[in-house]
């Protein structure tokens, strides 16, 4: 039966109150597990992949984040075999929205990780994958539909923050790389700049 929570929801895109996404294509991950009780989730986590690295547009990421994956279909894979992870979205290049964890679940993709003084990101943050390569570019149908799935999630969780997984993981981590423009982001949800990592932004003229 549906709640005025759902209806709620449904009016932002939701399926319902659940977490999943209408206009996403749905592909439940096993690589899931609860939020714990009463964590503010507030924080998006950016990232990106492809697999192999540098190939798009193949379902290795899909099976790879359902536990699909062949490792033997490619010598690269071996570096990665038995990994067990997952992300809440995936954006391939051409804009197209996969979603493989609800909203109200903990998804695996930060790891090791902290920002603004918590721990263990993946308890209070949303994992969106980028398909792409660290430091390259990214397409403006990429940018789109993260602009507009950043606003949906938005509408359902009480988003404070986004960061890269390089900035939640310094060191460790170099996703999404120089390649990705920030400030675009920025631009496109028109959100405070304090809701970002630091980036470049062009000088004002005459201030
Ligand atoms: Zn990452």
């Amino acid at each position: 039966m549906q709640t005025p929570t759902d209806v709620a929801a449904q009016a932002n895109g939701w399926c319902d109150s659940g977490g999943w996404l209408a206009w996403a294509r749905c592909c439940p991950s096993p690589n899931v597990g609860p939020r714990p009780d009463g964590t503010l989730v507030d924080l998006i986590v950016i990232h990106s992949i492809s697999l192999p690295p540098g190939c798009y547009g193949g379902p290795e990421v899909e099976q790879l984040f359902t536990n699909q994956l062949d490792w033997d279909a490619h010598p690269y894979f071996q570096a990665i075999r038995g990994l067990k992870v997952s992300s809440h979205f995936f954006v391939r290049r051409d804009g197209e929205l996969l979603q493989f964890v609800a909203l109200g679940a903990r998804a695996w993709h930060a790891g090791d990780s902290r920002w603004r003084g918590r721990d263990n990101c993946n308890n209070h943050s949303v994992g969106i994958e980028l398909e792409g390569l660290e430091g390259d570019h990214f397409e403006p149908a990429q940018y789109a539909t993260l602009a507009r799935l950043c606003a949906a999630i938005a509408t359902h969780l009480p988003i404070a923050h986004i960061a890269g997984h390089e900035h939640i993981a310094p060191g460790r981590k170099h996703d999404p790389g120089a390649g990705f423009d920030w400030a675009a982001l920025q631009r496109a949800l028109g959100w405070a700049e304090t809701c970002f990592p630091p980036f470049d932004r062009p000088a004002h003229v005459g201030t």
